[in-house]
């Protein structure tokens, strides 16, 4: 098959319909799309038919339209257009014949006019459109493939921040006076690129405009060295699907990246291609660098104004140090942002089919670590341990797995207690084996389970359902 390719014959630009109404020619749910399509924008619409559908007859109610009843005619046509200083016409009637007439009468009279069943004699077409107060983006796929077009529209309202709009109307509120400090455009260019991608943005977006116009003065005074910060970004379990809005956004900005062995590749993928990458370690008597040495790594970096991402499997918050690399940073006053992640607990129960709390047995969840700071096993004393109507989910346990076993027996817990292990949750090679207390460990030697492998203790595993889809 062979498929032509030829250049589009729309030119997009956005129009200012300004003291003009829009006509819409037809009352039923064809032109009410079109109508509310219109409703967003500032602008005057009119429709004409004797009769209209309900929900373009409550718009005509609330004085949101102004409703012409008169019949549709080629005749009637013409002295109507005269009423008002029409600037768009839609054609919206089911006479597939009385659209195209009306269309060419349209163009009789210079206007512009879309016949919503046939591109092909249309002046203009509707694209696609993502309506974010002052900011819009339309997506035209030229009229030959609308499905595409919503579909890259989906595509581009999951990238764009939410508060894009209270951050369009910031920037205006400053143009003046950036224009006077610096006249040079290149020169504005480059201090706004800085300041989308730094901190005061972000701030902007969640209206603290205050602190934006902080951030805006600190780039105005040096604005040739870029204000370094630091980002503790939890990439989740593994599936890059469960990555958050907020990760994927930082992911593709920041300059330089430390991973820990947790991020799987297919999410490491999915930094931005020209940032620099450090593997840090932290796998259990593995870490390739110290802690210490990562905080200052973190430190040194933010000082030369790099833009760091810290990028933790999971949460940064649970098991993942983030609380001491927080503290470490600011302490030397770097600008920190943390993005949480889907914890391995809510991935691996998720993906394996268990849930961790049960209204028949499960009443708490508590997290708990397989190893100490030290790096030896845990010693669990805790009484809380041994509550049933309870659900354990024990990190970095697989090592200690049945010296933990045991010692919850003999914290009171039942031999036959179900347990599970997943192995690698999330990813195309997790694995779930269940058994008990006792059974476990001589499963989890068979299977030759290896990190990272969380366990899940409770009767919340006699709940699994095995067939859940990813
Ligand atoms: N901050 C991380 C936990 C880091 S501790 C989080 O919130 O998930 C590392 C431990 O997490 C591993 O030893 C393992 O017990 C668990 N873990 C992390 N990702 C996992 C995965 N995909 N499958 C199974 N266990 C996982």
């Amino acid at each position: 098959m062979s498929i032509p390719s030829h250049t589009t014959p729309y030119f997009p630009i956005m129009l200012h319909i300004g003291k003009g109404a829009v006509l819409v020619v037809g009352g039923g749910e064809v032109a009410a799309n079109k109508v509310h399509l219109l409703r967003g924008i500032d602008i005057q619409v009119h429709v004409v038919c004797p009769t209209l559908c309900s929900s373009l007859r409550s718009l005509a109610r609330r004085g949101e339209i102004t409703h012409i009843a008169t019949p549709i005619h080629p005749q009637n046509f013409i002295p109507l257009l005269k009423t008002s200083p029409y600037r768009l016409v839609y054609l919206a009637t089911n006479d597939h014949a009385l659209n195209a007439t009306l269309t060419a009468l349209c163009e009789e009279h210079n206007l512009l006019a879309c016949a919503v069943d046939n591109p092909a004699i249309s002046h203009f077409i509707t694209p696609a459109i993502i309506h974010r107060g002052i900011v819009q983006i339309s997506i035209s796929t030229g009229g030959v493939a609308p499905v595409l077009a919503r579909h890259i529209r989906t595509l581009i309202e999951r990238a764009i921040p939410h508060g894009i709009d209270s951050l369009a109307r910031f920037m205006d509120t400053q143009k003046e006076r950036l224009r006077k400090l610096f006249p040079d455009t290149k020169q504005r260019s480059r201090i706004w690129d800085q300041f989308l991608e730094g901190i005061g943005a972000y701030m902007a977006r969640k209206q603290h405009y205050a602190q934006a116009e902080q951030e805006l003065d600190k780039l105005l005074n040096t604005p040739h060295k870029p204000r370094g910060e630091v980002w503790l970004v939890g990439a989740g379990p593994g599936d890059p699907d469960l990555l958050t809005l907020s990760a994927l956004r930082l992911m593709q900005q920041a300059d330089v990246v430390l991973y820990d062995y947790l991020v799987t590749p297919d999410i490491l993928n999915l930094v931005r291609r020209d940032a620099e990458r450090i593997p840090v370690g932290k796998m259990c008597h593995q870490h390739t660098l110290s802690q210490e040495e990562i905080n200052a790594e973190l430190i040194r970096r933010a000082q030369n104004g790099q833009r760091v991402l810290r990028l933790k499997g999971g949460d940064p918050f649970i098991f993942g140090r983030g609380g001491e690399e927080l503290k470490a940073l600011t302490d030397y006053h770097i600008p920190v942002r943390i993005v949480p992640g889907i914890s391995a607990a809510n991935g691996c129960a998720a993906y394996a089919g268990i849930p961790l709390t049960h209204r028949d047995c499960a009443h708490s969840c508590l997290f708990i670590t397989g190893h100490t700071k030290s790096d030896t096993p845990l010693t669990l004393e805790d009484r809380t341990i041994s509550f049933r109507n309870q659900t354990i989910v024990i990190y970095m346990g697989l090592s200690s797995l049945s010296s933990i076993c045991t010692q919850l027996i003999a914290h009171g817990l039942p031999s036959n207690w179900p347990a599970a292990i997943i192995e690698q949750g999330t990813t195309p090679d997790q694995r779930v084996i269940t058994g008990t207390l006792t059974t476990l460990p001589d499963l989890v030697t068979h299977h030759h389970i290896t990190p990272p492998a969380l366990l899940i203790i409770g009767k919340v595993v006699q709940y699994r359902i095995s067939s859940v889809l990813p």
